[in-house]
């Protein structure tokens, strides 16, 4: 079998992780959830104080940083330096650090390298914000998955309040629209929609409406 490479983009909580993870289940590929190792790095900047304006500081640090991705319970889990910390990365916080350390260009390098090495030997699918615009500019299919930004919110909201039920929406709207502008206006590898991206807009659609798609485009491209 061919070896294939699909690129899942988009803003936040339009449902990225959902999809990719559900089509590496049913073709048996790898998922390569890219936001979580740039969550992990942001995780271990607050953790050891990292000054993000001292170059040197960062570029020790990215060189301390081992990521590792590993199945736990059928779920996939992410590893810094060999701590499980899949679940500690999920808090607006760290989704907010995570967007200002993904602009520093040594670490965009960095993590991009990471990305290609992990895709090397096996099919995958990666989600994120450049992955069909600078990590796989070639790859099989890009689909550029977004939503209406108070859908999104919702979606992230039912998300947030199973660990904390006081989140509100509007501070989640709030949350998602500043990460929306930083995402965009990233002077290196802002969220674009390349032209050969697929865009699927989700707002309207159920998760299985969107799986049917995606798998309906890779047979039409001879993919799968
Ligand atoms: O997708 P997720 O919300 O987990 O990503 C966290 C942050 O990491 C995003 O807000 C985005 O700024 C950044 N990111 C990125 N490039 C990627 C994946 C994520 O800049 N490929």
């Amino acid at each position: 079998m061919n070896k294939y490479i699909i690129a899942v983009d988009g803003p936040s909580a339009a449902g990225k992780s959902y999809l990719s993870k559900q089509i590496s289940d049913k073709l048996g590929i790898v998922y390569i959830d890219t936001g979580a190792m740039y969550r992990a790095v942001a995780l271990y900047f607050i953790e050891n104080n990292i000054n993000i304006e001292n170059k040197n500081e960062v570029e020790d640090a990215l060189n301390n940083i081992d990521i590792k991705f590993d199945r736990v319970n059928e779920e996939l889990h992410i590893f810094l330096n060999d701590e499980d910390v899949a679940s500690k990365i999920r808090t607006e916080e760290i989704g907010m650090m995570a967007s200002k350390v993904s602009a520093i260009k040594s670490v965009r390098y960095d993590m991009i390298d990471r990305q290609r090495k992990l895709a090397e030997d096996d099919s995958v699918i990666l989600d994120g914000r450049d992955i069909g615009s600078v990590v796989f500019p070639n790859a099989d299919l890009k689909i550029y998955l977004t939503a209406d930004e108070k859908e999104r919110a919702k979606r992230r909201l039912l998300d947030l309040k199973i660990k904390n039920p006081n989140c509100s929406f509007d501070a989640v709207l709030e949350d998602i629209k500043k990460r929306d502008y930083n995402d965009i206006n990233k002077p290196i590898s802002p969220l674009v929609k390349t032209d050969d991206a697929v865009l699927i807009d989700t707002t309207n659609m159920t998760k299985q409406q969107v799986i049917d798609k995606v798998i309906l485009l890779l047979k039409e491209r001879n993919v799968i």
